[in-house]
């Protein structure tokens, strides 16, 4: 399964906050055997947001958006998700309901737009915080908020998976330029893939659904390779 990643806010393009969201999202869903293929920032600008959303569930099995929910000026992403599916915003009764229930708010205790969906869409409940997300087609939207991201994350993680990955590292202390021809010569014998990663030493990772290619094809390195002492 392919996925893409859209992280929204004009913050995280400044740089005053770090991606944290789509590294741990990254991790998340690649345990799981889906495959992240992009990760896009955008502004808070609802043009922006639709358009790139709209591009990527066509062309994706799934889109998780994260950010610029609630009620306040710059919280334009549910315009922007509706737009993007040529749906109006609704006011979502469930989400009230459950908010009512489980946070004793009131319509009244809450901002107006708070319970905005577009129309059609599943609410994800906010186990953490009060902004809701939701489900519409194949797009997931989740807040910005780190520990309500995860939170809401981890009630529809079972719709995101993939073929298991087996994975092998080995670092090898050699310059990362003598080792050309023999990570050509890993990935071609082994029909593995290789990532290079050069620190210090040079980690090699070697990936693949075929446990006993990866096995293999670490084995073949490690033998051909100048092993560091940290490495593996
Ligand atoms: P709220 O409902 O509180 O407004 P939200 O879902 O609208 O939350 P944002 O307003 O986009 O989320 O962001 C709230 C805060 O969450 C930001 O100030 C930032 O600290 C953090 N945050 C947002 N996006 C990310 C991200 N991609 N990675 C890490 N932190 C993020
Ligand atoms: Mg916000």
């Amino acid at each position: 399964m392919n996925v893409a990643l859209v992280s929204v806010g004009d913050e995280l393009l400044s740089g005053d906050t770090v991606n944290t969201n789509a590294a741990w999202l990254g991790e998340r869903l690649t345990e799981r055997g889906a495959s992240v293929e992009r990760v896009t920032v955008v502004p808070d600008r609802v043009a922006d947001i639709a358009r790139i959303v709209n591009e990527h569930a066509a062309e994706y099995d799934a889109v998780i958006v994260t950010g610029g929910l609630g009620p306040t000026h710059d919280d334009l992403t549910m315009e922007a998700v509706a737009a993007a599916v040529g749906q109006s915003l609704e006011r979502s009764e469930p989400v009230l309901e459950w908010l009512r229930e489980n946070g004793g708010y009131t319509r009244s205790d809450l901002t107006e737009g708070t319970t905005d969906l577009p129309a059609g869409s599943r609410p994800l409940h906010n186990s953490v915080g009060v902004a809701p997300g939701c489900v519409v087609e194949n797009i997931y939207v989740l807040p910005g908020v780190p520990t309500e991201m995860r939170a809401m994350f981890e009630s529809i993680a079972e719709a995101f998976d993939g073929d298991p990955k087996y994975v092998e590292s080995v670092t090898l202390d050699e310059p990362e330029s003598a080792l050309v021809d023999r990570l050509w010569e890993l990935q071609a014998q082994f029909d593995v893939k290789v990532g290079s990663y050069p620190g210090e030493n040079v980690r090699v990772k070697i990936e693949s659904t075929d446990r006993a290619a990866v096995e293999e094809a670490a084995e073949w390195l490690r033998e051909n390779g100048v092993i560091a002492e940290t490495g593996q």
